[in-house]
């Protein structure tokens, strides 16, 4: 088996390399990630501007390659330039430092990574952890997941959202996404020339009790979440409601 390993965090990210590490018995690794931190970059891609790969120090038998781009840019570059010979079987992204979960999904570079190896055809998950640097259970989780996806692969067009709590799990459950609710902040302050400037982006509040969600499995029971995501966000229910319009 072989996987190509991403994140958001950059490619020198402890929890990175502990998915990197922790995928290694299962075949050839390979990481390639963006320079440093693109967190919350979305789907974000570089294509008016030229991008720059330098092959780092590998982690024992992991070959390592730096972008400096996005998420997305680091996944493309890896599957139609690095690995464009031996493509890979599998691709992950994380360990991402912090949670993913709900809506952060739309926000989330670590998830827009896993995405970009689905949109490549490849079996793919995101995988992130929740108010801890222990990687340990993530990696180890990681690990179990990926030679799942050996045993059953995947749908295509899927791909798989994993959010680890912190501390040790209680046990692995297969959720829908949740809703966590932020306090949205505008924060206004003056630059040393007088003018003003933004700082958007609130902490989380809470979440809601959404039965079998993202959110209460990692928040209210201490359990893994696994999510099924799909890259089709039409709205089918939709298509014959919305053909009653008058739009001619
Ligand atoms: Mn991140």
């Amino acid at each position: 088996m072989r996987i190509l390993v991403s994140n958001d965090d950059g490619v020198e990210a402890p929890g990175l390399r502990a998915l990197a590490e922790a995928l290694v018995p299962l075949g050839e690794v390979v990481v390639c990630a963006p320079d440093r931190e693109q967190s919350a970059t979305s789907r974000s891609i570089s294509l008016h501007r030229p991008l720059r790969i330098v092959k780092r120090e590998p982690w024992g038998p992991v070959e390592r390659w730096a972008v400096d781009g996005t998420p997305t840019d680091a996944v493309y570059v890896g599957i139609h330039h690095v690995l464009k010979k031996r493509p890979p079987d599998l691709v992950a992204s994380g360990i991402n430092h912090g949670p993913n979960l709900a809506n952060d999904i739309h926000y989330s570079g670590t998830v827009a990574a896993a995405m970009e190896g689905c949109v490549g055809g490849f079996p793919s998950f995101a995988i992130s952890l929740i108010g801890s640097s222990d990687y340990r259970h993530a990696a180890r989780f990681a690990h179990k997941l990926a030679g799942q996806f050996g045993v059953h692969g995947l749908a295509p067009g899927t791909l798989l959202n994993v959010n680890v709590p912190k501390g040790e799990p209680l046990g692995v459950r297969v959720t829908k996404t949740g809703k966590r609710t932020y306090a949205a902040q505008v924060i206004e302050k003056l630059d040393p020339r007088g003018r003003a400037y933004y700082w958007i982006g609130g902490d989380e509040q809470a979440h809601e009790h959404v039965p079998d969600s993202d959110c209460d499995a990692v928040f209210d029971e201490k359990l893994i979440s696994i999510t099924p995501l799909h890259l089709d966000l039409t709205r089918h229910e939709l298509l014959t409601e919305l053909s009653k319009w008058e739009l001619t």
